[in-house]
């Protein structure tokens, strides 16, 4: 129940000078964001990751600019680095793998890391005493008959599907998360993260949102899968940075959503990127993945009862911001004329 949730009250940056925060991921596009936040608030941050969907490109670009972050290529699965004359304040677990075509190429990876690696954070948290937030996620609910979802729902889980590897090894991880501070009183936090885009994420991610963009800027044919009737709610990676902000410094452990609830169908979605970049891209229909989810919204009222969040990055904008980091980036895609 959401009732009576106390009010968040968020530190000061310099509460963060002296803090050492561990982030799972470090080098994905969520988590790297995440630590550049912190950095930029004089945290010292530890990054893991084994580069499996993670970039070496946002891990060495934190390691230039800021002197703060320390970083080891890890897998998660096998171990964790020499800790041991470090004082951990607070651990970020986003080390999971979660565009659905990596749920085909990796789905023993993503259970293992969701499981064994998650277990071993915890382990961690509880010999540190760290507070610990596990990154969740949406899928935790499936293909949800509810909408929009709220946290009480318990889901519409597949559970032998192409999606199963992910939506399970995550209720997992919550339902471990639970069970280390119900055990161990470790000061856990759990957020669900729903759709999320923006600079830095792969260009071959896989997800719609780079997959329109890139396709948009190089004048190619959206891939709309399906009739494009199902729906997504996109927010943009600062606001979700934010929303996890007031997550792990409030007092609550139970799971909040978090995102940005401007949901829209795929079609509409492809109409309105060709527009926003003035692309002269047309729309092509391709089969609609198995499980693939038909609604999906958070209600974002829990998180909204503890904190002042509200997504600050409109839906043209944070597409404008995107298309940008992929034309300036390696890739430089040109725009056909
Ligand atoms: N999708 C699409 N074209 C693409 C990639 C994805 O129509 O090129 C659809 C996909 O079927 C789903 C939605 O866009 O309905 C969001 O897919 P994504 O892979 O980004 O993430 P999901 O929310 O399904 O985990």
């Amino acid at each position: 129940m959401m009732m009576n949730l106390k009010k968040v009250v968020l530190p000061s940056d310099s509460d963060f000078l002296g803090k050492t925060i561990l982030v799972a991921g470090a080098a994905g596009f969520v988590p790297g964001h995440l630590s550049e936040f912190y950095l930029k608030k004089g945290a010292r941050i530890i990054g893991i990751d084994n580069f499996i969907t993670g970039s070496r490109s946002n891990s060495e670009y934190l390691q230039r600019e800021y002197k703060n972050f320390k970083f080891y290529e890890m897998d998660l699965i096998y171990g964790l680095p020499d800790l041991r004359d470090e004082k951990i304040d607070y651990i970020f677990s986003l080390a999971s793998p979660a565009s659905p075509i990596d749920f085909a190429k990796i789905p023993i990876e993503i259970m293992r890391v969701n499981s064994e690696g998650t277990l071993r954070l915890l382990d961690l948290a509880r010999e540190k005493g760290a507070r610990f937030l596990e990154a969740s996620t949406s899928e935790v609910y499936g293909d949800p008959e509810i909408h929009p979802q709220v946290e009480d729902y318990v889901g519409h889980v597949q559970i032998n599907g192409p999606r199963s590897c992910y939506d399970e090894s995550k209720r997992f991880a919550e339902a471990m998360t639970s069970s280390y501070r119900m055990k161990y009183t470790v000061d856990t936090r759990i957020v669900r993260i729903f759709n999320t885009y923006g600079p830095r994420m792969r260009a071959n991610d896989g997800r719609v949102v780079p997959n329109f963009i890139n396709q948009a800027l190089r004048g190619e044919e959206l891939t709309v899968y399906g009739d494009g009737s199902q729906t997504r709610s996109f927010c943009y990676v600062t606001d979700l940075v934010t929303a996890i902000h007031n997550v792990m410094f409030s007092e609550d452990h139970t799971p909040f959503n978090i995102g940005n609830s401007d949901e829209k169908t795929i079609l509409e979605t492809a109409e309105l990127i060709i527009k926003i970049l003035n692309s002269k891209s047309k729309i092509t229909f391709k089969p609609l993945p198995k499980d693939d989810p038909v609604r999906r919204r958070p209600s974002l009222k829990k998180l909204q009862s503890i904190s002042d969040y509200k997504p600050e990055v409109d839906f043209e904008s944070g597409m404008i911001k995107t298309a940008e980091y992929f034309l300036n980036s390696k890739n430089n895609f040109k725009m056909d004329s």
